[in-house]
C-alpha cells in the first residue's frame, strides 16, 4: 500500500498549480506576460513553454531557467512540476475559475504601476482576491521609469536597485512607502518581498520593469514560493476532473466551441460531459480537444492540434455540439459509468440557480446582468454587501426582454426599475425600450461603479420626491391669536407661536367642540402665505416659539371666517396627519428637532392620528 502510494506521487502525477494576473489597465499586466514568455534564443532558453488555449505552460525546467539569476547557488528547490499562467488579465478569468463558490486559480499577481499606485481596478482586484481567499503577490510595476534608472536585462532587482544612483534609490523607496502605505489603508500589510517575515501575513510586493525584464526573475521565484508554501500537496496530484468554461467562442468549421480550464485531472476525446447553459444543462460528448498548433506545425492546415488525451493544469478547446447556450464559468462535469447524468445536470445547473437563490424574495429589488456567470457571482456578492437588493439575474448581453423583466418593477418599486450591467453590451432597441418606458440601465467595467451609479440614481430619487412631498412636510406649532387684521379670504391674524415653530405653507386649524351635539370639530383655516413683522417677510419664512409677535396671512379656496366658525380665544394648531408625520420621518428626519417630535406626539390624538 505504501509502495502504491509512493508510485502515485511519482512526477507523473503532479499537476501544476494556476496562476492569474489582475490588476488596473495600462499597469503593464499583457507586457508582463510577453516577456515571461518570451524566450531568450542565444541562451538556448526556452525549455518547452508552451502556448495553450488561453494559457501558457512554464514546465520547471523553464521556470528554474528563468530565475536562476535569483537562484545563483540553486538553494531554491521547485516542487511544482509547472505553472499554468493565464493568458487572458482581468477578473474575467480569475471570476470564471470557480468551482462551488471557490477560486480554481491557486496564486495570482496584482499589477500595480509604481508610479500611479493603487487605481480604481487594483482596489477592484484586491476585493475579489479576498472574497475567493486567494493568496497573491504584488508587481510594482514599471521600475524603468524611476528618473534615471539604468537598466541590466533581465536582471535580478536587489542586484540592478545596488547599481543606482541616490536619488533612484531614494525615490524607489519614497514610492514603495507610498505604495505600502495605500494598501495598509485597505487592510493589508505588505512588505517588499525580501524585507517580507511573514508571507502568510504580509502581501510581498516585487518591483518589476516589463520592459527591461528587471525583476521578473524575482517574480517567477516569489510565485513558486508562495505556491509551495501555501498550496496543500493533495492539490498539486492529479485527482477527479476539476474544470472551467473560460470562454464560449464561435470558430469556423467548429461551430460553437468553449475555451475551458482543465484545471485538475483528465480529459479524453469521447468523454461524455455536462455543463451550464443558458436553457438548461448541456450534455454532449468530446469530439476534439484543440491546442493551437506550434510555429512549425502551421503548415498543416489547421491552426489546432488534436489531442487524444489532456492532464491537468491546462487550457484546452473543446470542439462538440451543442454547445451553443454554453455559460462561461460554467463547471464542466465528466459522466463516468456509474453517474447518473439527470444528477450530474442538476449539479452543474445549480451553480446558476445557486444564484438566484441570492434574489430578493420579497420580489422588490433591481435587474442585475452580467457577461459570465463567474462575474455575476462576484456582482451579486457585491451587491449582497452593499445592501442593494437584486429581483432578477441574467447572463449575456441586454436585450428588449430583459428590459420587460426590469419594466416590472415600475409599477412595485419605481427606484427599483434600474438595470446594473457589468461587462455586458447593452443592444440599441433594448436601449430605445428603456429611454421610452423609464427604466435606467447603468453599464460599467469596474463593479463598484455600478453602485456608485445607483447611490446617485438613489440619492436624485430621494431629492425629487422630497420637492414633490414638501406641501405633506407640516412641522408641529400651537399658535395664540393677539389679533383679528381680517376676518376671512384671507384671513389675517397677528398672532404668538407659543410651542414649535411656524412656518410658511403650514396648514392650520382649530379644534372646536360644537356648542349643541358635543363632538369634536376640526376647522380647517387655510395655508400660510406670509409671514411678517413690521411688514417685512421674516427671515427663513419662520417664526420660531417666543420670538416677537407676527401677522400670518392664511389663505385657502373657501376659509370658515371669524366672528361665526372662528373666535379670537381658538388656539391654533398646524394640521398634521399620518401623512404628514410620515414624510417628515422619510426626508426631513435632519430637520426635526427633538422638541418638535415631542410635540408631534401630543398633537396627534387632537387631530386623531395614530
Ligand atoms: P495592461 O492594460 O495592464 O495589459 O497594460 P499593457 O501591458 O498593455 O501596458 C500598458 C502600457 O504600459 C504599454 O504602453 C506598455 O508598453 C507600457 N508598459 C508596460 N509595462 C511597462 C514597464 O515595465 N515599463 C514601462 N516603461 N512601460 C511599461
Amino acid at each position: 500500500e505504501h509502495q502504491q502510494a509512493l508510485a502515485a506521487r511519482s512526477t507523473d502525477n503532479l499537476r501544476s498549480p494556476i496562476c492569474c494576473i489582475l490588476g488596473h489597465v495600462d499597469t503593464g499586466k499583457t507586457k508582463l506576460l510577453d516577456k515571461i514568455r518570451q524566450t531568450n534564443v542565444q541562451e538556448g532558453e526556452a525549455g518547452g513553454i508552451t502556448q495553450q488555449i488561453g494559457a501558457t505552460y512554464f514546465p520547471v525546467e523553464a521556470l528554474e531557467k528563468k530565475t536562476a539569476v535569483v537562484n545563483k547557488d540553486g538553494a531554491f528547490k521547485f516542487n511544482v512540476p509547472g505553472l499554468l499562467v493565464i493568458d487572458t488579465p482581468g477578473h474575467e478569468s480569475f471570476t470564471n475559475l470557480r468551482s462551488r463558490g471557490s477560486s480554481l486559480c491557486n496564486i495570482a499577481i496584482l499589477v500595480v504601476d509604481i508610479m500611479h499606485g493603487l487605481e480604481p481596478q487594483t482596489l477592484e482586484s484586491m476585493r475579489l482576491l479576498r472574497d475567493r481567499k486567494t493568496p497573491f503577490i504584488v508587481a510594482l510595476n514599471k521600475i524603468d521609469r524611476l528618473y534615471g534608472w539604468k537598466k541590466i536585462d533581465n536582471n535580478g532587482f536587489q542586484e540592478s536597485l545596488s547599481f543606482q544612483n541616490k536619488s533612484v534609490q531614494n525615490e524607489f523607496r519614497d514610492r514603495l512607502e507610498k505604495t505600502k502605505l495605500a494598501f495598509a489603508e485597505q487592510g493589508f500589510n505588505s512588505e517588499l518581498y525580501y524585507e517580507n517575515k511573514s508571507m502568510a501575513r504580509n502581501v510581498s510586493l516585487v518591483p518589476t520593469s516589463a520592459h527591461t525584464g528587471e525583476g521578473i526573475p524575482d517574480m517567477l521565484k516569489l510565485l513558486v514560493s508562495l505556491t509551495q508554501e501555501r498550496m496543500t500537496n493533495q492539490l498539486m496530484y492529479l485527482s477527479e476532473v476539476e474544470c472551467t468554461v473560460l470562454e464560449v467562442k464561435v470558430i469556423e468549421g467548429l461551430g460553437t466551441t468553449i475555451d475551458v480550464v482543465l484545471s485538475n485531472g483528465i480529459l479524453r476525446e469521447g468523454d461524455k460531459i455536462v455543463l451550464c447553459g443558458t436553457d438548461g444543462a448541456i450534455v454532449t460528448e468530446i469530439r476534439a480537444l484543440l491546442t493551437p498548433a506550434e510555429m512549425k506545425e502551421l503548415r498543416v492546415k489547421s491552426q489546432y492540434v488534436h489531442n487524444k488525451e489532456v492532464r491537468a493544469a491546462l487550457g484546452v478547446k473543446i470542439a462538440a455540439n451543442g454547445l451553443d447556450n454554453a455559460i462561461a464559468g460554467s463547471r464542466l462535469l465528466v459522466v463516468k459509468d456509474d453517474d447518473d447524468i439527470d444528477d450530474l445536470s442538476e449539479d452543474v445547473m445549480g451553480d446558476l440557480e445557486g444564484l438566484l437563490s441570492k434574489i430578493s424574495t420579497t420580489g422588490r429589488g433591481v435587474t442585475v446582468q452580467a457577461s459570465t456567470l463567474g462575474s455575476l457571482e462576484a456582482l451579486l456578492e457585491f451587491l449582497r454587501v452593499s445592501k442593494i437588493p437584486v429581483s432578477s439575474i441574467s447572463i449575456g448581453p441586454v436585450h428588449r426582454r430583459d428590459v420587460i423583466t426590469a419594466s416590472s418593477m415600475l409599477e412595485k418599486a419605481k427606484e427599483y426599475a434600474v438595470m446594473l450591467c457589468f461587462d455586458v453590451k447593452v443592444d440599441k432597441e433594448a436601449q430605445a425600450y428603456a429611454d421610452e418606458v423609464g427604466v435606467k440601465i447603468f453599464t460599467a467595467e469596474i463593479i463598484y461603479h455600478l453602485f456608485d451609479d445607483f447611490t446617485k440614481h438613489m440619492d436624485a430619487l430621494k431629492a425629487q420626491k422630497k420637492e414633490e412631498s414638501k406641501m405633506l412636510a407640516v412641522f408641529p406649532c400651537v399658535l395664540n391669536t393677539v389679533a383679528v387684521f381680517n376676518k376671512t379670504s384671507p384671513i389675517v391674524l397677528g398672532i404668538d407661536v407659543v410651542e414649535g415653530n411656524l412656518r410658511v405653507g403650514t396648514p392650520i386649524a382649530a379644534v372646536k367642540q360644537n356648542a349643541v351635539t358635543k363632538i369634536k370639530e376640526i376647522v380647517s383655516l387655510g395655508r400660510v402665505t406670509s409671514i411678517e413683522r413690521d411688514h417685512k417677510a421674516v427671515a427663513g419664512g419662520i417664526c420660531k416659539r417666543g420670538q416677537p409677535s407676527v401677522a400670518i396671512k392664511i389663505e385657502a379656496s373657501s376659509q370658515p371666517s371669524y366672528g361665526r366658525q372662528l373666535e379670537e380665544k381658538d388656539v391654533l394648531y398646524s394640521q398634521i396627519s399620518r401623512a404628514s408625520i410620515d414624510t417628515l420621518k422619510e426626508f426631513y428626519r435632519d430637520e426635526v428637532e427633538k422638541e418638535e417630535w415631542s410635540l408631534i406626539v401630543k398633537l396627534k390624538p387632537l387631530f386623531d392620528v395614530n
